[in-house]
């Protein structure tokens, strides 16, 4: 039961905020003739009863209104309520309704939207086209997420829009890297509303593009703006799609509008923030900003593990701990690379029909760790002086001319970077050289790494050579 089902005051609060929507979205002579008279008269938890002033009002309002009413007070109270419309003749709103103030309105209605508004006057719920198929991964539930310190807050904002649809943030949107949970989360929040009864609409971006484009060449835009302005819950992947798409954005704008003013849940991810979504027209783009943005990182290496041995134990997979550890200390990427370390154990595995032992792994996954580099440093020499047309010799001695002077400079850097000596080790090499030299030199080439193609295109080829197998 609701309290606010026994106080007049909430439900007058109430009754103004249903009025503001429907103002929305109705001429404002059918709002004045037959909304504005009439009023919620009581409101028992379940069925909210609606007095018109006149039976010709009734009819009106009960023909033309009922479901659009249900849809609002799903949106506004979170269930399914009950509607009855009955006659009561001096049903005129008090100062009191006139005067309150709803808590939590929407931001001013922008005048671009009043001539999209959905036809909620004449839609009736059997005439509504249906809604695409919802698909959705099994595997992607709040129950399967694996929780960290860098996607819990994306997590926790999923939960409580699941659990109370429009309600709490509205729109949530959800950015970040590829293979990072977002798609995941949708999903989880599509499978758990749809379970609790809502309507759900959830699809890419792209797909609703291709929506969108088959109702054009078909002629049927009443029918896909009706379809998607029913749920209660939209749910749209990847918007950074809409990016230099004009007539989508348009539409997808006022679907936007039509969804929020009637207080639906929207959720959208993107492989960026709004901010960042430069080329998205302006007046979308606010819109995504008006309620909750959050992010997804990168997992840090606890939640790597832990994804790892829910991953594992789902697939039946026995992996030693220290196999685990391997990856999830050298596989910083996303969730999918850790995916895809998996399926090649589980397939080397099935294969062999051997246990995975750490050094299985080591060889099944070298091309995912970083090199392990045994860089011999002699040949090292031999490679920068080939590359610079000079001798060895010229690279070990003091000779300072600026022919030897930048390979010596260079052999030090890849010393450094990719064989891991320290300073004085490389001065020691050298024949005794002094460590901040050395630092010099690396510094230098570091920097003109940055900056000289030139100088770039010979490191590369260095090391090409240095790791070709030869
Ligand atoms: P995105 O949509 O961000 O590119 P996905 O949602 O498709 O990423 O996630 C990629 C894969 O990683 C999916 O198989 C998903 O189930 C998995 N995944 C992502 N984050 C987690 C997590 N926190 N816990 C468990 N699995 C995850
Ligand atoms: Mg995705």
């Amino acid at each position: 039961m609701v309290p606010m089902a026994t106080k007049t005051q909430d439900l007058s609060a109430l009754w103004k905020q249903i009025l503001d929507l429907f103002r929305n979205e109705m001429s404002p002579t059918s709002f004045d003739t037959w909304l504005r008279p009439s009023r919620a008269v009581a409101f028992d938890g379940q069925t909210l009863t609606v007095a018109a002033p006149n039976a010709y009002a009734r009819d009106w309002l009960e023909s033309r209104l009922s479901n659009g009413l249900r849809r609002k007070l799903v949106g506004l109270l979170g269930r399914h309520v009950q509607v009855r419309f009955v006659v009561q003749p001096q049903a005129e709103p008090t100062a009191e309704v006139a005067a309150a103030e709803p808590a939590s309105l929407p931001p001013p209605l922008p005048e671009e939207w009043l001539e999209a508004a959905p036809a909620t006057e004449e839609a009736e719920e059997e005439d509504l086209p249906s809604l695409p198929p919802l698909r959705l991964h099994p595997r992607y539930t709040f129950e399967t997420f694996v929780v960290g310190p860098t996607n819990e807050f994306a997590y926790a904002a999923s939960r409580a829009v699941a659990e109370r649809p429009g309600q709490t943030y509205n729109p949530l949107f959800i950015y970040g890297g590829v293979g990072l949970g977002k798609t995941h989360l949708l999903q989880a929040i599509a499978r758990a509303t749809r379970a609790a009864g809502y309507r759900v609409a959830y699809l890419s971006a792209e797909e609703f593009f291709n929506h969108f484009f088959q109702a054009i060449r078909n002629h049927q835009m009443d029918a896909f703006r009706l379809r998607f302005r029913r749920v209660d819950l939209l749910l749209v992947d990847d918007v950074h799609f809409l990016i230099g798409k004009e007539r989508l954005q348009e539409e997808f704008f006022h679907t936007f509008n039509a969804l929020y003013y009637e207080g639906r849940q929207i959720v959208f991810t993107a492989d960026r923030p709004p901010v960042a979504l430069a080329a998205l027209e302006e007046r979308l783009r606010s819109r995504f900003e008006w309620g909750l943005i959050v992010d997804i990182q990168p997992p840090d290496y606890e939640t790597r593990l832990a994804i790892l041995r829910a991953k594992a134990e789902h697939m039946g997979l026995r992996v030693p701990e220290e196999v685990l550890d391997r990856i999830a200390r050298h596989l910083e990427g996303n969730i999918r690379t850790l995916e895809g370390a998996l399926n090649r154990l589980r397939a080397y595995g099935e294969l062999r029909g051997r246990p995975i032992t750490l050094e299985a792994a080591e060889a099944i996954l070298a091309d995912l760790f970083p090199r392990k580099l045994q860089v011999d440093p002699q040949r090292l020499l031999r490679m920068v002086a080939e590359e610079f047309e000079v001798t060895v010799e010229q690279l070990m001695s003091t000779a300072r001319s600026r022919k030897v002077v930048l390979p010596r400079q260079v052999a030090m850097y890849l010393l450094r970077e990719d064989a891991r000596y320290s300073f004085p080790q490389i001065g020691h090499f050298f024949g005794g050289r002094d460590h901040t030299t050395v630092m010099y030199a690396c510094e230098k080439i570091a920097r003109a790494y940055e900056r000289d193609e030139a100088l770039r295109k010979r490191i590369r080829r260095i090391r090409e050579r240095l790791y070709s197998a030869s």
